[in-house]
């Protein structure tokens, strides 16, 4: 839990522990609360979209997508209470759909709308556990990308009755996921997570908070979590793959359409405020090296997009570990 101020609104927020309340519940300020983590979650999938779509010629690992983000009224602390300032009475409805994505083009895909079917799966009928649920929500996305590898596409049936039917594109393998607890931002491999709390939310320059999540994006792809495992995550390895991430950062902004140059910038603004100092200091370098690092990128980033408009990392990125290894 963070600060004194919290509203009742806060109590339906995944993430955060909460037992039922004993004073009446203020739905107005419930649905105010839920509103705006949603859209913290729209600007990390339209930021997530936009980068992991244009990058897709050079990934490693690609995916098909639609970006389509889903919700499960059994993540929130109260489901009950998440549902009724929703106004929902299935588990399963849209949370988001990202920006410039197959799912937002159909415009089908609107907030809170509820889900009946997912191809031949009502998503309602899967076992869940009562509260703090995650497990289905990733069985679904699971499925969804089941549906579109070995489909094509992905008929979804809405509570209304209606169908959309969407075809997907190609992404680099990474999702995005919005944590409603925390300050962090972290990649696993497969997936980037972001805690709401992050200071880049505070940005309104997109493509300032865009820096944040293509360096995460870069973990994913260069493979670091994987190399770490197998070379141990020593303070001189973690320095290694931070600045390999934080290197690729102009190029994946440059193949999305920012300007290469908020890479540094996202550095420069959120290193001068947050940077832990010494002891942050032995597995990263100061911002102001990183933000260095990621300037010597430009040049390259600029020229290429000069000769053939884009920025093919795959052949022209020199890394700083061999992931052969
Ligand atoms: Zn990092």
């Amino acid at each position: 839990m963070r600060g004194a101020g919290l509203l009742a609104g806060l109590l339906a927020i995944p993430g955060l522990a909460q037992s039922a309340p004993r004073a009446p519940v203020d739905y107005a300020a419930e649905r105010a609360a839920i509103a705006r983590y949603q859209d913290a979650d729209q600007r990390l999938q339209d930021a997530g979209w936009r980068l992991a779509r244009a990058n897709a010629p050079f990934c490693p690992v690609v995916v098909q997508a639609i970006g389509l983000q889903l919700q499960d009224m059994a993540s929130y602390g109260v489901p009950a209470i998440a549902r009724t300032a929703l106004g929902l009475r299935r588990e399963i409805a849209v949370q988001t759909a990202a920006r410039g994505s197959p799912a937002a083009a159909s415009g089908a895909f609107t907030r809170n709308r509820e889900i009946a079917a997912l191809g031949p799966l009502d998503p309602n009928s899967l076992a869940a556990a009562p509260q703090f649920e995650w497990q289905r929500l990733a069985r679904l996305h699971n499925h969804i990308e089941a549906m579109l590898t070995e489909h094509g596409g992905i008929a979804v049936v809405f509570a209304d009755g209606e169908t959309a039917r969407v075809a997907p594109v190609e992404v680099c393998a990474s999702r995005f996921e919005l944590m409603g607890d925390g300050d962090k931002a972290v990649a696993d491999g497969a997936r980037v997570v972001i805690g709401v709390g992050f200071p880049a939310f505070a940005y309104p320059e997109d493509e300032i908070f865009a820096a944040l999540v293509a360096h995460e994006l870069a973990h994913n792809v260069l493979g670091h979590d994987a190399w770490l495992d197998r070379h141990g995550r020593s303070d001189r390895n973690v320095r290694r793959i931070e600045r390999e991430a934080d290197r690729l950062v102009p190029w994946l902004l440059a193949n999305a359409g920012h300007d290469p140059a908020a890479g540094p910038r996202f550095m420069r603004r959120w290193g001068a405020r947050h940077d832990a100092g010494l002891r942050m200091r032995r597995k990263h370098e100061g911002w102001d090296e990183r933000a260095q690092h990621m300037e010597r990128e430009l040049p390259a980033v600029a020229a290429l997009l000069a000769a053939t408009g884009k920025a093919d990392w795959a052949v022209h990125f020199r890394r700083e570990i061999s992931i052969a290894d």
